[in-house]
């Protein structure tokens, strides 16, 4: 991702700005920490460009501690700006000069060897036709999961071919640790299992992996010819068409927004179409929408630092207890493995339930 010069200028107005979009920003809330507040990280950015810094190592580690989220542009005062270019530029900047944290280096070293960022595992292949369903990594460990899916999909009637695992991987890792030829590569060949399966729609899991192949691809010259579906709109549509019987549940249900799935995909309804037409009551937790907050995200994915990724983690538990809710559920696999806290699901293990009930 390069910034232009327009972007440049913007980043100077950042660093110079009130910063109150600082109150929507995980690690600056759940930290206390003024320096990861967004204005303060725009500042060390352009004192970096300006050569103002006598160290870079501890600015470069700095960047490696935002989450990511995009809640910053999000609630930025200017439209079109995002400082994520910016961190990702010093990411990337980090990575070819080899100074990136500890924990970001082991998941690396594990990426190169097993092509996936959580080790050995076989690819699954099975299924037909031109609707695809792609077994995110964070997806692949989480058997309750797979479980669902493998319900859900089997009583829609409908064709499906299900792959991942093995070195089948969207490179979002890769693009996280600044490693922008190893990202490309990575992409190429996503772009390859897809096309090579004459995939015409796909269906995924992971925001993260929808945003890297909507969004990521295209830089890198990787864009692709098929229909991007996240998992919730995938499962409200069949919903909605009655393709799915079920008996109906009831009762407060919270949904978590995943950071990426509002903010970056604006994907925000049918979650809540799914969770009232299985009958129950959607519990807002304050922050929602377009405005949650991160979850933290897994250990070294994109915070680099696990003592604040689980601060982060916490504080946003605390904000889903508030709802009273006792059934927690998400659209984001990462999130659900993060949130143990309050047993999170992810959503279509709740659909799966409910399919089963009937029985
Ligand atoms: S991201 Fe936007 S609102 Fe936040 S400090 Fe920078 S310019 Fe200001
Ligand atoms: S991307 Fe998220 S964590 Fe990073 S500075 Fe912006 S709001 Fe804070």
């Amino acid at each position: 991702m390069t910034a232009s010069s327009r972007d440049r200028d913007q980043l100077a107005r950042c660093a110079m700005c009130a910063d109150m979009c600082k109150y929507s920003c995980p690690t600056y809330l759940a930290s206390g920490r003024e320096t990861l507040s967004p204005q303060k990280m725009a500042r060390l950015i352009l004192y970096d460009e300006k050569g103002f810094l006598e160290e870079e190592e501890g600015f470069l580690d700095l960047m490696f501690q935002s989450a990511m989220c995009g809640a910053c542009s999000r609630h930025c005062i200017y439209d079109d700006y995002d400082l994520r270019e910016f961190m990702h530029e010093a990411r990337v900047k980090a990575f070819n000069k080899g100074i990136i944290p500890e924990d970001v280096r082991q998941r690396l070293e594990t990426f190169r060897k097993f092509g996936n960022p959580h080790g050995e595992r076989e690819v699954k292949d099975h299924g037909a036709g031109e609707l695809g369903y792609f077994i995110a990594c964070s997806s692949y460990k989480d058997e309750a999961l797979l479980d669902a899916t493998e319900r859900v999909l089997s009583q829609s009637g409908l064709e499906i071919r299900r792959f991942g695992g093995g070195e089948i991987c969207c490179g979002a890792p890769l693009y996280y640790a600044g490693d922008m030829e190893g990202f490309r590569r990575v992409a190429a060949s996503m772009k390859g299992e897809i096309e090579t399966r004459g995939l015409r729609r796909l269906i995924i899991d992971c925001p993260t992996c929808l945003k890297m192949m909507t969004g990521i691809y295209p830089e890198v010259e990787q864009g692709l010819d098929v229909e991007l579906l996240h998992t919730t709109q995938f499962l409200a549509d069949i919903l909605k068409q009655g393709a799915l019987r079920f008996a109906p549940g009831g009762g407060p249900v919270t949904f978590h927004d995943p950071c990426i799935l509002a903010f970056d995909l604006g994907i925000t309804g049918p979650p809540r179409e799914i969770i009232t037409t299985l009958g129950y009551d959607v519990r807002e937790p304050v922050y929602s929408s377009e405005h949650t907050h991160c979850c933290g995200a897994a250990y070294g994915a994109k915070i680099g630092d696990h003592r604040l990724k689980d601060a982060v983690t916490s504080m946003r538990t605390g904000e889903l207890l508030e709802t009273g809710a006792d059934t927690f559920v998400t659209g984001c696999p990462t999130c659900k493995s993060a949130l143990t806290g309050i047993n999170m699901k992810y959503i279509t293990e709740m659909v799966a339930e409910r399919i089963s009930a009937r029985r």
